[in-house]
């Protein structure tokens, strides 16, 4: 069955350019001009997937986005959110809010197909229980192994040793490689009774993070003005 994407966007120039390239590669597409109707439409139709963009005529897609993790079943619906070039605070709230991901205007139809197909997919694992978040370890590109059942990480064999707040933040990256992670919600998930952890210290834990895992530090990538996420894979520095 194709799936089925919602596309809420009131510029009619780039919602139709989406569905063109949505439809292109087999998905069903219903569109939504204004904040209300992508709502609606969201709750009524309950798409495989939301694009949502931020700046909408009367509910604006934070808002959307706020409204549909309180419902009962439509806050499953993965969203992926569009914002304007120097809106990374929306961005950071939206991600805050409980979008998936993002793409900035004006964004290529190859970049935003990737992130629909990788948000899907990453929908689908984690239905079928292959989250890595269920595994004993998680192997990261660059050969980084994060042990969560005996909090060790190893770099191609070697050992390295973490703090206990470096080893959660790394594996909370880990839960879901590719995402972006505010500081915001690493402070959340990483700050344990033991830690008092700032937005800005996050900086901090994530350099020395770096430093430790030495060249595959770099699986680790700064997101600007947003936060952190895994990297896709690492492509080889050059010797
Ligand atoms: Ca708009």
């Amino acid at each position: 069955m194709p799936k089925s994407v919602l596309v809420v966007e009131d510029e009619q120039d780039i919602a139709t350019l989406i569905e063109f390239h949505l439809r292109k590669e087999g998905f069903e597409v219903e569109l939504a001009r204004t904040g209300r109707a992508g709502l609606e439409a969201a709750q009524r139709s309950e798409p495989d997937l939301l694009i949502l963009d931020i700046m909408l005529p009367d509910l604006d897609g934070l808002e959307v986005c706020r409204r549909l993790k309180r419902h009962d079943t439509a806050r499953n619906i993965p969203i992926i959110m569009v914002s304007a070039r120097g809106e990374e605070a929306d961005i950071v709230s939206g991600l805050e809010l409980g979008a998936d991901d993002y793409v900035t205007k004006p964004f290529s139809p190859r970049v935003l197909m990737a992130r629909v197909r990788a948000t899907l997919r990453r929908g689908i694992e984690e239905l079928n229980g292959h989250a890595p978040d269920d595994a004993d370890s998680v192997t990261l590109p660059g050969g980084v192994v994060i042990d969560t059942a005996r909090h060790i990480v190893r770099v191609e064999g070697e050992r390295v040793d973490l703090t206990a707040t470096q080893f959660r933040l790394l594996a909370y990256l880990a839960e879901r490689p590719g995402f972006v992670r505010t500081r915001d919600q690493i402070v959340s998930a990483v700050r344990g009774e033991d830690a008092v952890l700032s937005s800005r210290a996050v900086d901090v834990h994530v350099a020395a993070l770096r430093q430790k895992l030495g060249d595959r530090g770099r699986v680790i990538e700064t997101v600007r003005g947003v936060g952190y996420r895994i990297a896709d894979e690492l492509v080889d520095a050059p010797v």
